[in-house]
């Protein structure tokens, strides 16, 4: 659908307040593209609405006029998943924006779909809590929740999935629905949380949702740990997992990429492969013997340096770096497009897929930044070329093909966090096998029309 006739132009305009509906050329192309070279389908019109009943409103008239709706958070995925395939409407939520309750004795929070990560620590650590969950980019809760995010903290803290516990929903054609509940555990049926978890629009818009937090700790170490190279590096991961240290963060980054970083932000890190490392306890004591342990460790497997940096801004800077990865490799290359792969593996399988991604790197001559967050086996590589050059980019898409197929192979997936997107679809038979056929057959009963977000995960 490339544009709404005038009657659905009139009947959209009716549902909400004049400024949150716009068929506008500007506001239509800002709803076209996350930050991947995907392409989409311009939008015929923007809603931004403020309610649930009026989400409600607007699904229930897309569907009765057949109208493909596809929802929108911050726009920070990386394979095309808010972006439109269809043309349609596209629902920005972006202005239910707000914590409704943080309730500190239960550690819980319900907020609305387009509230941000970083508004939502802001209001929670006056509680001496926080929503640990943390992508670089600064995403919505309901992006998140669609995407099941999550980041450099997952390997203590877990992912998205771990911290919803409610969520209202309103499927296509309208109608609301209430999954979960507020007790810190339920076996009571079907996980239908869960199924709206991950499902990155496709089963319905989050209009609400009930967040589980946890305490701030009180005292942090970050720690470089230098290597002679990736593999020994990656070796070193399961053995700090194994040894029961509990790291907060665990990043696997390559020289190249360190380089990129001294460039930009003047860290003064030594250009060798490296980990970096976050540890959070209850002392200072606690944290010195959680180093001294890891030290050793990675000393076992070869480690030629080891910092700590206790110092918050230190700390924050190694961090901010690290979170910034991806646009300081941009920033390196202009003009130039980047292909990320996303796969994870179990961790003992990391340093062979490590060591095998930075291969097929190297012997196809292209431009790729092997790291990720090796404490949950996550492997990102970022390639860098032009998809306009076909041979380039080819060799790009090849390299992406290999390397999911080793992970799916070593029974990993085909995405630890970025979700399925336009990107991911050609994997997904290939990872799950005939469950696949059981989620088109859920997706044809939630959705029989096949017009929520169309073209994502089916
Ligand atoms: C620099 C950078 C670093 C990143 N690092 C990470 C990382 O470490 N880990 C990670 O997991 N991701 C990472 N990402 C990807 C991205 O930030 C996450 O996937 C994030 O969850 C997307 O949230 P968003 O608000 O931008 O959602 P969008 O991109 O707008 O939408 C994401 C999906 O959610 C759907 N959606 C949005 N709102 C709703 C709703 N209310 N109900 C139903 N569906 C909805 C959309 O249709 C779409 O399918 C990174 C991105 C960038 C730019």
């Amino acid at each position: 659908m490339k544009e709404f006739t005038d009657k659905q132009t009139a009947a959209l305009a009716a549902m909400v307040d004049p400024d949150r509906f716009s068929t506008g050329q500007s506001n239509r192309e800002l709803h076209l593209h996350d930050i991947s070279f995907h392409q989409g389908t311009l939008p015929a019109g923007i809603v931004w609405p403020v309610s649930t009943e009026e989400v409600g409103r607007v699904m229930a008239w897309a569907y009765a006029n057949e109208v493909p709706v596809t929802p929108w958070g911050a726009g920070t995925s990386t394979e095309g998943n808010p972006v439109p395939t269809r043309g349609g409407l596209v629902v920005d939520l972006t202005r239910m924006n707000r914590v409704l309750e943080i309730r500190p004795q239960d550690l819980q929070a319900d907020v609305q779909p387009g509230l941000l990560r970083k508004e939502l620590n802001r209001q929670a650590g006056r509680h001496g809590l926080f929503f640990p969950p943390d992508p670089g980019a600064d995403a919505t809760i309901g992006g998140m929740i669609a995407n099941n995010a999550s980041g450099v903290q997952t390997v203590k803290y877990g992912a998205t999935k771990d911290y919803v516990m409610r969520l209202t929903v309103v499927l296509p054609g309208g109608r609301v629905i209430h999954t979960g509940n507020k007790a810190p555990k339920s076996s009571a049926g079907f996980d239908l949380t869960r199924l709206f978890v991950g499902s990155e629009g496709t089963l319905g818009i989050v209009t609400e949702a009930t967040l589980k937090l946890t305490g701030i700790p009180s005292h942090y170490l970050a720690a470089t740990i230098r290597f002679p190279d990736l593999e020994k590096a990656s070796q070193a991961v399961a053995l700090l997992i194994g040894a029961g240290l509990g790291p907060a963060a665990l990043e696997l980054l390559p020289p190249g990429l360190i380089h990129l970083m001294n460039a930009e932000k003047g860290l003064g890190l030594p250009e060798v492969p490296s980990l970096f490392c976050e540890f959070h306890a209850v002392s200072e004591t606690a944290l010195k013997e959680t180093s001294h342990l890891a030290r050793e460790l990675c000393e076992e497997c070869g480690a030629v340096g080891f910092n700590d940096a206790t110092e918050e801004r230190a700390r924050k800077e190694l961090w901010r770096a690290r979170h910034e990865a991806w646009e300081t490799i941009h920033r390196a290359h202009p003009k130039k497009e980047t292909l990320i792969v996303d796969a994870a593996v179990p961790i003992s399988r990391y340093p062979e897929m490590v060591v095998f991604s930075q291969n097929e790197v190297d012997t196809r001559n292209a431009i790729g930044y092997v790291f990720g967050h090796a404490g949950d086996g996550n492997l990102h590589v970022v390639l860098v070329g032009d998809p306009a050059d076909k041979a380039e980019w080819g060799a790009l898409e090849t390299i992406n093909r290999v390397i999911v197929e080793r992970a799916i192979g070593l029974g990993g997936t085909c995405t630890g966090e970025h979700g399925v997107g336009i990107g991911k679809r050609k994997f997904m038979q290939l990872e799950h096998g005939d469950s696949y056929e059981l989620m088109k057959q859920i997706k044809q009963l939630v959705d029989p029309k096949g017009l929520m977000n169309p073209g994502k995960i089916f």
